[in-house]
């Protein structure tokens, strides 16, 4: 039966236009036009999620209010790493509108100024950029994948376990310096490991004498095998993607002393979705 408060239900409030064009996602993963996918405002049920540490750290408060938020993109997890900043962002412009407060003080004179800045300004900057999955390794060429949300979320609580373990070692006062610095290093051995080891998960494949590898194990035991000249290059070109893929910081004017300041936003604060009770 048909509500009849239907016709009041949330509207989109917003088209948002992903990065990735739809490109990464299952096939039938998004329901009509990935550049132009309505938006709603989060309820006051997806907001409490939100404000939910704990289900902010497993992810899980962010998919469920993907889902609910924009219902076009069928399952969340699967969305690819450069999509996601745009998502979150498009999300919040939906609910408290483009504009977000920020305090700064002035780098020239120290003052407390507080300023607003424009969301839709790095929309506007996400979509602008392409990602390019092609590195040359002659004469090798590699194509890359973006991670997608479940493998980005499962790497960032490997690292937070990983130095939650190594803060309890090394708060620990009568252990000896000597055991102490041995276990920092194993901290950084294994860090690296992920590290390395989420590098290599983002090769789609590696193409040579006209032959396409694309199974992951073949490729992890040539990683393993190869000149370390190789995974540099493919390094490099990650580091330079994600250099790319960053909230950029917009100028804003010192009220004080008139001085130019460049101030960003962060999306990991939690506080960019509570900013209203
Ligand atoms: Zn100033």
């Amino acid at each position: 039966m048909e509500n009849s408060l239907q016709k009041y239900y949330r509207q989109p409030k917003i088209y948002l236009s992903l990065p990735s064009k739809g490109m990464y996602y299952p096939e039938n993963g998004i329901d009509g036009d990935p550049t132009n996918l309505p938006v709603f405002g989060m309820t006051a049920m997806d907001e409490i999620i939100f404000k939910t540490p704990d289900a902010l750290f497993s992810g899980e408060s962010t998919v469920s209010c993907i889902k609910s938020c924009i219902p076009a993109i069928k399952d969340p997890w699967l969305i690819p790493q450069i999509d996601l900043d745009s998502i979150l962002i498009a999300i919040r412009i939906a609910t408290y509108g483009q504009y977000l407060e920020s305090n700064y003080s002035c780098t020239e004179c120290k003052a407390e100024n507080g300023t607003q800045l424009d969301l839709s300004k790095t929309l506007d900057y996400f979509s602008s950029l392409e990602y390019n999955p092609n590195v040359d390794c002659y004469p090798l060429s590699v194509t890359l994948r973006p991670f997608n949300y479940k493998e980005q979320t499962e790497l960032q609580q490997q690292q937070y376990n990983l130095r939650r373990i190594l803060l309890q070692s090394t708060g620990n006062e009568d252990m000896p310096e000597e055991d102490r610095n041995k276990k920092l290093d194993e901290f950084y051995n294994t860090l690296a490991k992920y590290q390395i080891t989420a590098y290599k998960k983002q090769i789609a494949t590696v193409e040579a004498d006209d032959v396409r590898v694309a199974d992951a194990q073949e490729i992890n035991d040539f990683i393993n095998n190869s000149d370390k000249g190789f995974f540099q290059k493919i390094k490099a070109h990650l580091e330079d993607l994600q250099a790319l893929w960053q909230v950029q910081s917009q100028t804003t004017t010192c009220s004080e002393c008139g001085a130019e300041n460049k101030v960003k936003f962060t999306l990991d604060n939690s506080d960019f979705f509570a900013t209203k009770s």
